[in-house]
């Protein structure tokens, strides 16, 4: 390693310690330095704290371009990626077809703040084939569309309080913001600062896959709670996988109460197949959300529901929603193509089939080992989660010591080509861009950095 990358490190908690392993460390000169200079500018040196690298090792690369399943950062270092811009990519980097409905749409200019065809044909695409929206409304961010969606429960149902589940993140409003505290059914607390304490006191915070704690938290807050949300299938805390009958429970006790159920599907819409959770638990939710896929690597975000609880939003009805570039002309260009693209027959089963196989065999091998580690998976999200038991459903399931393990293995990972989220707590998604090949050249370098990891322990 060169000085001046060493002098780069010091004072970052992401400092690389001595390489163990039997591959060098990957240079990565340029990203340090494209790094240094952004610390200037941004707080952290990035624009959403995870990609400052605080939970792994080294400081954060910068991506110069992606294409297929690889991305390249500014080292000229290739990667196989299974981060995919955090789950919009499902069809991979620069997908020819996405790429060139963009560039047709561009064109006729960025924006116009007036309504296009193509919101109407992005629009149409999804109501047409999902049985749980009738009317949408499109937002920039998958924050602002559960913003927007807990705002319209409650002007529905004239409710203030919010049921919100440990472990699910709902993107960075300031009622979602809090945490459980301790005991059951609590008041949240908040995550962040700069929520006011009274906006936590309106969500309620209780623990994923229990449903003593729903029974609890509807008798504390009797005709109190306006809606309960949760993700369809939480994916940003590790991948923690609900009992259907859990899910089954959520909804029927939603139904009781007359709140509404929130499927919060910004990660699992369109990637566990086209209707996302809510299609594979069987549930119908009042109120959905999405994000990621829905833009094609743009940004775009959008809730929908019923005719009935969309004609409460303005200027229909008394809740108000705006944005002004929500329905971007090139935004929406870039989803319908992707969402095209994944209505395609057999779409899913075969990328579904192709991550099952993926994270099986390596679940087999690291078994076979007897290492400490379980590949949990569903749809086309993986999760590696340094530990022995059977499942994880709670964030208080998860064993924060394993993430030490975590370290050591995404240092490996990157110095094999191989690019996952830097956070232990965040998941992989396969693309339809991973072919056979790469996924085999891929789990190879997951299992000599597992033979690493475990040998070093
Ligand atoms: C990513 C995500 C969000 C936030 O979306 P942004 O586009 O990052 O604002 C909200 N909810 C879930 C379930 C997510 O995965």
């Amino acid at each position: 390693m060169l000085e001046s990358f060493k002098k780069m490190f010091s004072g970052n908690e992401g400092e690389l310690p001595v390489n163990t392993g039997t591959k060098p460390d990957i240079s990565r000169e340029k990203s340090a330095e494209l790094y240094e200079k952004a610390k200037n500018y941004f707080p952290g040196g990035v624009n959403s704290p995870v990609r400052a690298f605080k939970s792994v090792y080294g400081t954060p690369l910068f991506i110069q371009k992606g294409d297929g399943c690889y991305v390249w950062d500014a080292d000229g270092n290739q990667f196989i990626d299974f981060c995919a811009s955090w789950g919009p990519l499902i069809l991979g980097h620069n997908h020819p077809k996405v790429r060139e409905k963009v560039t047709e749409v561009m064109q006729n200019g960025m924006s116009f703040g007036a309504p296009t065809a193509l919101e109407n044909e992005l629009a149409e695409l999804i109501i047409k084939n999902n049985r749980f929206v009738e009317k949408i409304r499109f937002t920039s961010s998958g924050t602002e569309a559960v913003m927007s969606a807990i705002r319209l429960a409650r002007g529905y149902t004239g409710k203030d309080k919010i049921l919100k589940f440990e472990g699910c993140y709902h993107g960075h409003s300031d009622s979602l913001l809090v945490k459980a505290g301790s005991g059951l059914v609590t008041f949240g607390e908040t995550s962040s600062k700069g929520v006011p304490k009274s906006f936590a006191e309106e969500t309620i915070v209780i623990p994923l896959n229990d449903e003593h704690a729903i029974t609890a938290a509807f008798a504390q807050f009797k005709d109190q709670i306006a809606a309960v949300i949760i993700e369809g299938i939480p994916a940003n805390n590790g991948l923690l996988m609900q009992e259907k009958s859990f899910v089954k429970f959520l909804e029927q006790t939603c139904k009781d109460n007359s709140a509404l159920l929130i499927f919060d599907e910004v990660i699992t819409g369109f990637r566990i197949g086209f209707e996302g959770a809510a299609a594979y638990y069987d549930v119908k939710p009042d109120i959905v959300t999405y994000g990621k896929i829905i833009g094609g690597g743009l940004p775009v975000g959008m809730y929908g529901a019923s005719a009935e609880i969309m004609g409460h939003i303005s200027p229909d009805g008394g809740v108000y929603q705006a944005g002004t570039l929500s329905g971007n002309p090139v935004a929406m260009a870039a989803g319908i193509a992707q969402l095209t693209e994944l209505l395609r027959n057999g779409f899913y089963k075969e990328l579904n089939a192709k991550t099952k196989e993926f994270a099986e065999s390596i679940q087999r091998f690291a078994s076979a080992r007897s290492y400490k580690l379980k590949v949990f998976h569903v749809g086309s999200i993986f999760w590696f989660a340094f530990t022995d038991k059977d499942k994880i459903q709670t964030a208080e399931d998860i064993d924060v010591a394993s993430m030490d393990k975590f370290k050591q293995f995404h240092r490996e990972l990157l110095n094999r080509g191989i690019y996952i989220g830097p956070s232990g707590y965040e998941v992989g998604f396969v693309s339809a861009a991973h072919t056979k090949i790469e996924l085999e050249k891929a789990k190879r370098a997951i299992l000599d950095a597992l033979d690493i990891v475990f040998r070093n322990k």
